[in-house]
This record gives C-alpha cells, sequence and structure tokens, in this order.
C-alpha cells in the first residue's frame, strides 16, 4: 500500500458489551461511524473487526480483538479507528498494551468520539484519562444505550419491558381486533372533536377499560391516541430531553415492525389536534359542566364607558331553573349584569346552528379546502423530519447542543403554528358526519351529549354575543348576535 504521506491502512474495531437484540445493530452503528471517520481522514479502510457479545468485566477472550492486535504488530495496517476509547480497550492494562503498539508500531488511533493521538504524551494522558476513569466509563454506557434506543427506534423495533401496550398482544406485534376497534372508535370521536372526558365517560358506562384493568381517563386517552404506536409507526424522544412528564409527541422516526390500527393521516391529525392547546380549553376546560354553551356565550353588556363587558356567560342555576351568567369573578371586570335562560338559549341557537348548516355554501366555506389541509400535513412532516435530523446532528456531535437550541426554536415555532392550524381546520370534519336535511340533523341532535353538540356549534361559530334583556320582552332571540366562522 504505497499510497500518499497522511494516508494510512486502518482497521475498524468494533465491541459493544451488551447486545441484547443480537441482531448486531449497535455494531453496525460503530462501524458506520468509524468508516465515515475513516472517509474523513482519507484512509483506507482494510479490515472490520467485530467483538459482540463480551462484557466489559468478564474477561472472555476477544477473537476479533486478537485477530486486530495481529494485524497491528504485522504490519499489514497502520491504523485503528474505533467508537470510543472504551470500545477498544477493556481495562488500564490493556489500554497500556495498545499504548506500546502505538509506541512500537507508529499506529494511529482516530475515535468517533474525538481524536486521541497516541504518539503525544498529552494523547496518551487523555486516552489512560478516558480508559481509567469509571465516571467517564458510566457516562458513556449510558450514551451507548441511548444510542441503542434510538437505533431500535430507527430499526422499528419493539420496545421493550414495560406493559402490554393496547390495541396489541403481548407479542406487542399482533393487533387485538376488540381493542383495535376501541381505538378506532376514539380516534373518530376526536376527530370529529369530541371531548375526552366525554368519551372517557361514555366507555366507563359501557365497561370499556384501560390495559390496567380501569376506567380510562382523559389523560391516559389523550397519550394513546397521540401516540405514533397506533399507526404502525415508531416514535423516539430522547431521555433528558424533559424534565418531569414524557411530551406527549416524540419524533416519528420510523414504519415499525407492528401494524398500524388507524392509518398516518388519521394519527397526524390525532396529534395536531392533541398537542393543540387551545382545543384544549375550547372543548375540554368546559365540557364538565352540563351547560352546552358556556363559554360561547360572551356579555354585551356595556360598561359605563361604553364597552361591552365581553366576559364569558357560564351556566349556572337560580331557583333550580338553569341559566347562563356573566359571573361575579374578583378581580376582573365582568360585569355579573346579564343572564339568560339555559333551555330557551340552547334551543335557539341549536335552530340558528342547523338553518345555517341546512345551505350547501355555507358548508362548503367552513370546509377549508383539502389543498390547504395537505399543504399544512406536509409542512408540519417536513418540520418534523428536520427535528429529527437536528437531534442525530446533536446526538453525533456534528453539532454543539447549544447551535441545536438555537436551530431548532424556529422551526419547533412553526411545526405549533401549523399544527394548531391543522386543528382548526379539521375542526369543521366534524360537520361532514352531520350535515343533511333540517329533520336529520335535529334527530341526530337529540342523541347527542353536550360535548358533540359543542362540537358542531364551535365548527360552525366563534362567539355569540348576549345583550342585555329587553324589560318589555320575555323571551327575545335579537339579543342573540352570532359571529359565525363561515
Ligand atoms: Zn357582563
Amino acid at each position: 500500500m504505497a499510497n500518499s504521506m497522511g494516508t494510512r491502512r486502518a482497521a475498524i474495531y468494533c465491541r459493544i458489551s451488551q447486545d441484547r437484540g443480537g441482531a448486531g445493530l449497535g455494531v453496525t452503528r460503530q462501524e458506520e461511524d468509524c468508516r465515515a471517520l475513516s472517509a474523513r481522514k482519507g484512509w483506507d479502510v482494510l479490515t472490520v473487526h467485530t467483538d459482540n457479545d463480551v462484557s466489559a468485566y468478564s474477561g472472555a477472550p476477544r477473537p476479533a480483538w486478537q485477530e486486530l492486535l495481529e494485524e497491528v504488530r504485522s504490519g499489514y495496517v497502520d491504523a485503528v479507528v474505533c467508537w470510543h476509547v472504551d470500545r477498544l480497550t477493556r481495562s488500564p492494562r490493556e489500554l497500556e498494551d495498545v499504548i506500546d503498539l502505538a509506541d512500537q508500531y507508529g499506529v494511529e488511533l482516530a475515535t468517533v468520539s474525538g481524536e486521541i493521538d497516541l504518539a503525544t504524551p498529552t494523547g496518551r494522558m487523555i486516552a489512560r484519562m478516558l480508559g481509567a476513569a469509571a465516571r467517564h466509563e458510566a457516562e458513556h454506557k449510558a450514551e451507548r444505550q441511548k444510542r441503542q434506543r434510538r437505533q431500535a427506534a430507527e430499526a422499528g423495533k419493539i420496545a421493550g419491558g414495560g406493559k402490554r401496550p393496547y390495541g396489541y398482544e403481548d407479542d406487542r406485534v399482533t393487533v387485538r381486533e376488540s381493542e383495535a376497534a376501541v381505538i378506532r372508535e376514539g380516534a373518530r370521536r376526536v376527530l370529529a372533536n369530541e371531548g375526552l372526558s366525554s368519551i372517557c365517560r361514555d366507555w366507563q358506562a359501557r365497561g370499556i377499560v384501560s390495559p390496567a384493568g380501569k376506567p380510562w381517563k382523559p389523560s391516559g386517552l389523550r397519550r394513546l391516541l397521540a401516540s405514533a404506536r397506533i399507526s404502525g409507526r415508531r416514535e423516539h424522544t430522547p431521555r433528558g430531553s424533559w424534565e418531569h412528564t414524557r411530551p406527549l409527541l416524540g419524533e416519528i422516526v420510523a414504519d415499525a415492525v407492528w401494524p398500524s390500527i388507524i392509518s398516518h393521516e388519521d394519527s397526524d391529525r390525532l396529534r395536531a389536534i392533541l398537542s393543540d392547546s387551545e382545543r384544549r380549553k375550547r372543548v375540554e376546560g368546559s365540557e364538565r359542566r352540563s351547560y352546552l354553551l358556556s363559554g360561547i356565550l360572551h356579555c354585551a353588556k356595556p360598561h359605563t364607558d361604553g364597552k361591552p363587558c365581553g366576559h364569558s356567560m357560564h351556566g349556572r342555576p337560580r331557583s333550580g331553573v338553569p341559566r347562563y351568567v356573566c359571573p361575579n369573578v374578583p378581580g376582573t371586570d365582568s360585569c355579573a349584569g346579564t343572564a339568560t335562560n339555559a333551555e330557551r338559549t340552547d334551543d335557539h341557537v341549536r335552530d340558528m346552528v342547523l338553518a345555517a348548516l341546512e345551505s350547501p355554501v355555507f358548508v362548503q366555506r367552513l370546509r377549508a379546502p383539502d389543498d390547504e389541509e395537505n399543504k399544512l400535513y406536509e409542512e408540519i412532516r417536513r418540520d418534523e423530519e428536520e427535528l429529527e435530523e437536528l437531534a442525530r446532528d446533536v446526538g453525533e456531535r456534528r453539532i454543539t447542543r447549544k447551535e441545536w437550541m438555537i436551530v431548532r426554536q424556529p422551526v419547533e415555532e412553526r411545526l405549533e403554528r401549523n399544527r394548531a392550524q391543522l386543528s382548526k381546520v379539521s375542526r369543521a370534519a366534524v360537520l361532514l358526519d352531520f350535515v343533511g336535511s333540517f329533520e336529520d340533523m335535529q334527530a341526530r341532535w337529540k342523541k347527542m351529549n353536550n360535548s358533540q353538540r359543542r362540537a358542531i356549534v364551535t365548527a360552525c361559530v366563534r362567539r355569540i354575543d348576549v345583550n342585555p334583556a329587553n324589560p318589555r320582552r320575555r323571551w327575545d332571540p335579537e339579543r342573540f348576535v352570532f359571529d359565525w366562522l363561515a
């Protein structure tokens, strides 16, 4: 090998101490990184040596390691590439052997995790520090495990440990049809803008329980429906990237080996809807109350300065009669001066909404063009991919953590905006299953609960202002001013 100056004949050495999957993926990844490093340095890779499943402390023989030493001694190679010094040697003793070899044969050592020049005292000191310090060992072990998790995620492998995922059998791959049907129902209802608590209440009544055998709770249902798993995709959230609670959405890194229960598109929409904090307030916040229009009605009584009060009205009975009132909230300038009979108001709003929905033009204007929805999906996907790439860059030290924080911020902001927009666009989807003749709609309305009805109302109306009562009229529909969404 009479190459030009600087070009070396390299041997790659890979080792992983615990390769539970047995597929040698960790080693594959080490080799990839080492090959890339060799290419950057302009070295020719002649051989690759791999020791697998040999624990750092077992003292078991490492056949590939012996081969490597042989090649160095015979002068066949004059450079060794490994992922980290601790991949190469298992003990300070072995490291001294390597340093001796470097002395005797002029072998150069390169590691993916950083430059170490064994020909210089400084390089040796660094190598010894790296090789000997138990703290470093522990740190890098954790790093390897993180890497393995990520690799497993990318390969769409099954995450080990933990409880059986809902919708799948104990093998975590076979779909359990009875539960898959429940997941599909939940997805359909959330996409139709029904509140999570409403769905949980219904499931409780029907005896549908969580994997732990307990009644479904909104938080658990949110996690289930927002997980990429049920769409047959693998999701990865880097450990240490959050403080208290695992974020709802991780990065989607690969198609998984298990089959999907819902489509990618529905999963993307659910993830957008369920991570939208505005939607949470709108749909979930008021749904515990049995009042249909709480928070949708706004008090329009003028303050002394002539400006309308604007406070949202809430359901509250007086002498057993349900009413919506402008509440007296200390610390705000709510006027507490407007009230309206809840039952009559609900009926009036229902009639107005159903009448509006009878008009095909109105419905068409509510429905965003499919183009917009598709465009949003596409942008969200692109940004998710970019975040994933950035995370990989920082994981492999191509960029620093600080740089990562800076570049990912605008991407995350755009992602959040687009998810919110997608959730708004999807809101009108509820109407697809609902719109029909006035009588049809009325019949369906009758069977709905208030959460489902709210979904219909909020798909049509931004808000409804309520003017003060006219003392001469007992029931005055003119008091209600609709702010239609189309
Ligand atoms: Zn008021």
